[in-house]
C-alpha cells in the first residue's frame, strides 16, 4: 500500500498535488512519500515481531538519498552497504556503525580500513582472498574484524537473471560445499572474529520457496559450524522480497508471510537474525514524475514521448522491468500506446502496446513503484542532467536532491593544454 492517490481527479502524494511539485521543480523528478516509507518499515518489522532483537539493515543501494536514509535512521533501521561511499552516506544520515553491515565481492583495502575505523557490526565476506586481505588490514590497525561468510547456496531465485545472485555460477558468495574449509581457514586468521553466516539469493523474489530452501541450507551450515567449534552468533538472511509492480499480476508474498516462514525455519537457531531489505522498503514509496513532450504516430500504436528517459529510470531497459504508468489527471479514456523517452536508443522504451490512460502533450504521467533502483541508477547519458528528488511528508515537501545545471555537466570535462587554443 502507498500514499499516492487521486483526489478530485488528480494524483497527489500524501497531501501534496503532483502538479504543484512538477510546476515548482520541473520534470522529470523522483517523488518519495515519507508515510509510505514509515508504513513499509512498520509492516516489515511487524512481520518479524516474534524474533528477539533482529537487525534490519536497509540495503542502501536501493535508494541512497540522504533524506530517505535519515527517515529510515529515525525509524531505527541499520544499513547494508556495498561501498565506502554508501558507508559514509549511512553514517552521515545518522545510522550508527553498530547497525551497519558491509556486503559486496570487491571491497578494497581502503574501504575495509574505513569500515574498521567506524567500527561496523559485520563484514560479509565473499571469498577466502578477501578474508585474508581483511585480516591483514585489521591486524595492521590492531583490530579484529567481525565477519560472516556469504554463502552461495546454489538456489534458483526464480527472478530476472540479472538480479539472481544465489546460483553457483553467479559471482557472489563462497560455494556451499567449501564453506567448512573457508571457515576453518578464516579461524586461523589473526585479524578476524568469525561470528556469522550470510546469504542473499536475489532481488524481486515473488515466491518464498527459494528463500526457504536457502535458509534451510544456512541452518544446516550453522549446525555444522558450531559442531566444528565455530562460535556462530549471527545469521544474515539478506533481502530480496518482491513488491507489486503490475496490478494485473498476483501479489508477491507479504512481509507477514515472509516473517512467518522465517520464524518457522529459524526457530531453533541460536543466533541473532539480520535482514537486508531494500526494494520492499522503498519501492512503492517513490514515483518518477514526467511530462509528455509530444505524441507521435506509430505503425501500430502511438508513441508517447515523455521527458524521462532510460538514463533517469534504467530498470525497463536493464531488466525488462514493468512499471505502471498513470496519468496524473486521467480523462477516463484509455487506449493502447508505447511510452518512450527522448534518448537515442531503442532500449529507451518504458512500455510497448500498453493499455493506459490517454495522454497528450504537456500532460503529467507518473511511473509508479520507482523508489527502489531508480534515481540511484540514473546517469547523464545523452548529456541529460541527473534527475532531482523530492521528499513529501504530509502537506510538506522539499527538494532533497537538486537538478544540476546543464553547465555543470559540460564544465566537468577538462580540455587538455594541447587543445586549449
Ligand atoms: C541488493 C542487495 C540487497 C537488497 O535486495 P532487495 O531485493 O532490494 O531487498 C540485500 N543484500 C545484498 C547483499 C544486496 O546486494
Amino acid at each position: 500500500m502507498d500514499h499516492f492517490s487521486y483526489v478530485d481527479g488528480a494524483m497527489q502524494v500524501e497531501q501534496v498535488p503532483m502538479e504543484a511539485i512538477a510546476q515548482a521543480v520541473g520534470t522529470p523528478v523522483y517523488v518519495y512519500s515519507t508515510a509510505t516509507l514509515e508504513r513499509h518499515v512498520g509492516v516489515f518489522r511487524d512481520g518479524l515481531a516474534q524474533l528477539d532483537d533482529p537487525l534490519i539493515a536497509f540495503a542502501v543501494k536501493a535508494n541512497p538519498n540522504a533524506a530517505v536514509l535519515a527517515t529510515l535512521a529515525k525509524l531505527g533501521l541499520g544499513a547494508d552497504v556495498v561501498s565506502g561511499g554508501e558507508l559514509l552516506r549511512a553514517v552521515a544520515a545518522g545510522i550508527p556503525a553498530s547497525r551497519i553491515v558491509f556486503s559486496g565481492v570487491g571491497k578494497t583495502a581502503e574501504e575495509m580500513r574505513l569500515a574498521l575505523d567506524h567500527g561496523i557490526y559485520q563484514f560479509n565476506l565473499e571469498s577466502e582472498p578477501e578474508a585474508e586481505m581483511l585480516s591483514q588490514v585489521a591486524a595492521s590497525l590492531g583490530k579484529r574484524a567481525p565477519v560472516a561468510f556469504r554463502i552461495n547456496p546454489d538456489v534458483d531465485a526464480g527472478t530476472h537473471a540479472k538480479i539472481s545472485t544465489g546460483k553457483s555460477e553467479n559471482k557472489f558468495g563462497i560455494p556451499y560445499d567449501r564453506a567448512l574449509d573457508s571457515y576453518a581457514a578464516a579461524r586461523d586468521l589473526p585479524g578476524l572474529d568469525v561470528q556469522g553466516v550470510a546469504v542473499h539469493i536475489g532481488s524481486q523474489l515473488t515466491d518464498l520457496a527459494p528463500l526457504e530452501a536457502a535458509f534451510v541450507k544456512v541452518g544446516a551450515l550453522i549446525d555444522a559450524l558450531r559442531a566444528a567449534g565455530h562460535d556462530i552468533r549471527t545469521a544474515d538472511l539478506g533481502g530480496g522480497l518482491g513488491v507489486p509492480y503490475d496490478p494485473a499480476q498476483p501479489l508477491p508474498p507479504s512481509p507477514a508471510d515472509y516473517g512467518a516462514m522465517v520464524c518457522r525455519v529459524t526457530q531453533d537457531w541460536p543466533v541473532r537474525l539480520m535482514f537486508e531489505p531494500g526494494r520492499v522498503i522503498v519501492g512503492n514509496a517513490g514515483v518518477l514524475l514526467s511530462r509528455v513532450i509530444r505524441v507521435k504516430q506509430g505503425a501500430q500504436a502511438p508513441f508517447v514521448i515523455v521527458d524521462a528517459a532510460m538514463n533517469d529510470l534504467m530498470r525497463p531497459s536493464l531488466y525488462d522491468a514493468w512499471h505502471d504508468i498513470r496519468a496524473v489527471k486521467p480523462s477516463g479514456a484509455r487506449a493502447t500506446a508505447n511510452v518512450v523517452g527522448p534518448v537515442c536508443e531503442t532500449g529507451d522504451t518504458f512500455a510497448m502496446h500498453r493499455d493506459m490512460d490517454v495522454v497528450q502533450a504537456d500532460d503529467l504521467v507518473a511511473f509508479m513503484t520507482a523508489g527502489a533502483y531508480g534515481a540511484t541508477m540514473a546517469g547523464t547519458y545523452n548529456s541529460r542532467p541527473l534527475t532531482p528528488e523530492v521528499l513529501v511528508s504530509g502537506d510538506k515537501w522539499a527538494v532533497v536532491r537538486d537538478r544540476p545545471p546543464l553547465r555543470a555537466l559540460i564544465d566537468g570535462d577538462i580540455i587538455p593544454d594541447w587543445l586549449a587554443d
